[in-house]
C-alpha cells in the first residue's frame, strides 16, 4: 500500500512518513498543493492524506482536481481547524474521511486500516459477482 502525504508543515509530514513506514506502508511526502497534485495525478498511490491549508493550491482544490482527473483512490483530509464547512465541502468533493488536527497518530492509522478493509471488501464483492 503506497500512501502520499500532502502537508506543508514539514515536521508533521516527516513524522507521518516515519510512522507510516514503521507500520509497513510505502509513503512519500509533498510540502505544497502544486507538487502534491502533480504526484497524486501519477495515479500510483493507493491512499492520499491531504492537508486543507496548503501553499500554492489549497487541499480542497487539489481534491477537486484529483477527482476531475478520475483519480479515485481514498483521500483522508487533515483539517487544521474544527470547521464544519471545510469538512462538508471536502466530503462533497469526494474525500473518504477527515481527521482534525491535532490528532493522535494511532487514530489516523486506525482510519487507514478501516479504509483498507473497505477497499478489500469491494474487491471481494466484485469477485463474488464475477464468479457467481
Ligand atoms: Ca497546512
Amino acid at each position: 500500500m503506497k500512501i502520499l502525504v500532502i502537508e506543508d508543515e514539514e515536521a508533521i509530514a516527516d513524522a507521518l512518513i516515519h510512522m507510516l513506514i514503521k507500520n509497513k506502508y510505502l509513503a512519500d511526502a509533498c510540502y505544497d498543493g502544486e507538487s502534491g497534485l502533480d504526484n497524486a495525478l501519477t495515479g500510483i498511490y493507493d491512499l492520499i492524506i491531504l492537508d486543507i491549508m496548503l501553499p500554492k493550491i489549497n487541499g480542497l482544490d487539489v481534491l477537486k482536481q484529483i477527482r476531475n482527473q478520475h483519480i479515485n483512490c481514498p483521500v483522508i483530509l487533515l483539517t487544521a481547524k474544527d470547521e464544519i464547512s471545510d469538512k462538508v465541502t471536502g466530503l462533497d468533493y469526494g474525500a473518504d474521511d477527515y481527521i482534525t488536527k491535532p490528532f493522535a497518530i494511532d487514530e489516523l492509522l486506525a482510519r487507514i486500516r478501516s479504509i483498507q478493509r473497505r477497499m478489500n471488501n469491494n474487491i471481494t464483492n466484485e469477485n463474488i459477482i464475477k464468479f457467481s
